[in-house]
């Protein structure tokens, strides 16, 4: 049994990992998944055994404060605001607040104020002691926690009470700051789930009756009201309305859509009732592959967030042994010297010690860089620009030579039949809407749409489509091929090739030529755009494309594009594609009609959405909701963007780090500074990082 539960308060990704690794142990579940974005875990419980309780407790040996609970019911505690630590934090501040007044008004004593300092420093740094501890007690000593913990109990220890205060309250004010840019991206993430539909209202003999969309069948006739979401793809049968697709496209403008328009699933029905013939189960559906591939963004980390977690791990541990040198063994050569005490020594590089402690902590480094991805991520999902991993959208910035193909990606792929050069022009249209009836190449959907007859499924058998050639199928028990030139090459079919600068699709049947159809295919809006930006960052540019030489060489001279391989079958345009890859970063940007397999050779697979298989969906990293070339623009600056604060953040991080360190090695920084080095370089970090956001 399948079953998706909530989970919250995840610290990190990686704690994510940690957690999903001690649920597999678990005997009797399978296929477990955290998604840390979107705060889901995914498991098979075979044995129904789980409840989410048994299933905190288990979380709850890494995590101490996930919670976890059933996705439909306990929607209450997700609304929670305060958390308990917030309401400690509160109180502390309180506290100390109440201590200065009282020390204005009646000048407390030594003792009381002491009272005062550590019930506020108890409130306000309990969490992160409690943590500490108990990673101690797991064995993994050196976290921020950990640095936190020593660094501020040596400024209580020395009495340097305020300020010890003052370091947890800021890195507890620099953690909250870090949730709410986790959330902000997660809630544009979210946004795409919201797509999930979960009644459709089926029509069955004039009457209604709600169902769960996965139930649906094709053919089946349902009904949307206004405002709601379309379930399932399908086309319109009756009816007529404007329906908004921004949150798959990015798109805020409203389509007019009428009878027979297609419409897709997770878009909204604005203002009137469809009735909708299904044609994609919910599985084959938009809204299922975006969910599906939306899923699976938190596995991959980005390179320059690989790096930052290993540097880390050494880097916690060196500055702990720096440190304990600084306070014990300087002291001995210290006093010798200045011919002093080892005592007096000590009570000086201690102090220097647990500065240069709250200085070290990386968190400002290892938080800001996977904070930055996924504002990334999050912001271009709002744009309709799927990126499937923070490596990815690392890598996109990078590339520096895109590979386009033609059909369906530079043009629209929807083709009009413009002429049909044949005897019975009926029935040569007739031939090739039962070949291509059960591809869903471009040129096949326009065939088909020029085919007004009924498809007489029963006839065709042994049904073979040959990518980037067409289709060869038995019809009435006899061979009919539908393709190109070279199909019927192949199979030695004698005819003459017509001098036309059109997509031009023959036919022939019983072994005998019938005739050719004439296709034409229009560029995308934003096509010559792109080609154009692209060459103002000086990218090399190239179209790959099955088709004939004067199309391809027509199409690309429309955009500008000189360097232009045509009649390439998807094998060929696998082979340049990792050719290329050999030598410079590519993208393949393909409509991911039979191109899986090119979009996998490429540092980066981008496809097209509504166009796209499935199957051309889960070998992409990048998606592009509307189809339109342009949005790889936008994505491009997105992905520069977010390097460019990632490499501001971690400059920052590391120059102000090691500027201080080496300040307060020679005793010339103070506690207040070393607070600013440590949590102001996390706040201006994740400020920094929404920036992205508001992009
Ligand atoms: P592109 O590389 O431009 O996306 P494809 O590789 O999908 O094009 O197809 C290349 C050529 O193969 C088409 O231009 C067409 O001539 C032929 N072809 C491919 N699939 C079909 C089909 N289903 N029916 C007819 N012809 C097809
Ligand atoms: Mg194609």
């Amino acid at each position: 049994m399948k079953k998706i539960y909530e989970i919250r308060d995840i610290d990190c990704a990686n704690c994510a990992i940690k957690i999903e690794n001690e649920i597999k142990k678990v005997k009797g579940l399978k296929d477990v998944k955290i998604d840390f974005m979107r705060q889901k875990l995914y498991f098979d419980d075979e044995q129904n055994s789980m409840n989410p309780e048994k299933m905190q407790q288990i979380a709850r040996h890494v995590e101490s404060e996930v919670s976890i609970f059933n996705s439909k019911e306990d929607n209450k505690t997700q609304k929670k605001t305060i958390t308990f630590n917030q309401i400690s934090v509160i109180l502390g501040i309180i506290i100390m607040g109440m201590m200065f007044v009282l020390q204005m008004l009646f000048g407390l004593n030594q003792h009381i104020k002491l009272i005062f300092y550590i019930a506020s420093y108890v409130l306000i740094g309990g969490k992160v002691i409690i943590k500490a501890m108990k990673n101690i007690k797991k064995g993994k000593i050196f976290d921020e926690n950990f640095l936190m913990m020593i660094a501020t109990l040596g400024a209580l220890i020395i009495g340097e009470y305020i300020e010890g205060v003052a370091v947890m309250l800021f890195y507890q004010i620099g953690e909250y700051f870090q949730n709410l840019s986790v959330h902000r991206s997660r809630k544009h993430i979210e946004s795409l789930m919201d797509l999930k539909v979960d009644i459709a209202h089926l029509l069955i003999d004039e009457n209604i009756k709600d169902v769960d969309p996965e139930s649906l069948c094709i053919n089946d006739m349902i009904v949307v009201k206004t405002g709601e979401k379309v379930p399932v793809d399908g086309y319109i049968i009756e009816g007529e309305t404007y329906v908004d697709e921004s949150s798959l496209t990015g798109e805020s403008l409203p389509l007019y859509k009428t009878i027979d328009d297609e419409i897709m699933s997770g878009s909204i029905n604005l203002n009137g009732i469809l009735t909708i013939k299904v044609n994609k189960t919910y599985k084959d559906s938009r809204v299922y592959q975006i969910i599906e591939f939306v899923e699976q963004n938190t596995s991959k980390k980005a390179k320059t967030e690989q790096f930052i977690t290993r540097f880390a791990k050494y880097y916690t541990p060196i500055v702990v042994l720096i440190a304990f040198i600084l306070a014990f063994l300087i002291p001995v050569f210290a006093s010798l010297i200045n011919q002093s005490t080892y005592i007096s020594e000590l009570a000086i590089y201690f102090k220097r010690a647990l500065i240069f402690l709250v200085i070290s902590c990386p968190c400002a480094l290892v938080l800001s860089v996977p904070l930055a991805f996924y504002a990334g991520i999050g912001m271009a999902s709002k744009k309709g620009v799927l990126v499937k991993s923070g490596s990815d959208l690392e890598t996109l910035h990078q590339i520096e030579h895109f590979i386009f193909d033609k059909t369906g990606t530079l043009t629209k792929g929807e083709f009009i039949v413009t002429k049909v050069y044949a005897e019975n022009k009926d029935y040569i249209l007739k031939l090739a809407s039962h070949a291509e009836s059960g591809s869903n190449h471009p040129i096949a959907l326009s065939i088909l749409r020029a085919y007004k007859g009924e498809i007489e499924t029963k006839n065709l058998k042994n049904y073979h489509e040959i990518f980037g050639q067409g289709i060869k199928v038995n019809y009435l028990d006899k061979a009919l091929l539908v393709g190109n030139q070279k199909l019927l090459k192949d199979n030695h079919i004698n005819f003459d090739i017509p001098d036309i600068k059109q997509t031009v699709i023959h036919v022939a049947y019983d072994l005998k030529y019938v005739g050719y159809i004439v296709l034409e295919d229009d560029l995308k809006m934003s096509s010559k755009e792109t080609i154009k930006n692209l060459q103002k960052m000086n990218k090399h540019i190239s179209m790959v494309t099955g088709d004939q030489d004067y199309i391809a060489k027509d199409i690309a001279g429309k955009l500008g594009i000189i360097d232009i391989y045509a009649k390439q079958l998807p094998e060929d345009k696998k082979n340049l594609v990792m050719d290329f890859s050999k030598h410079r970063k590519t993208a393949f940007i393909g409509d991911g009609i039979n191109d899986a397999m090119v979009l996998l050779s490429a540092d980066i697979g981008i496809s097209m959405g509504t166009l796209g298989s499935d199957v051309a969906i889960e070998a992409s990293d990048v998606v592009i909701m509307n189809d339109e070339p342009f949005k790889l623009i936008e994505a491009i600056h997105i992905s520069t963007f977010t390097n460019k604060i990632v490499i501001q953040n971690i400059l920052l991080a590391l120059i102000t780090k090691f500027v201080v360190l080496g300040l307060g090695t020679f005793g010339l920084a103070n506690m207040w500074m070393a607070i600013f080095a440590d949590v102001g370089i996390s706040l201006i970090a994740v400020i920094n990082s929404m920036r992205i956001l508001r992009k």
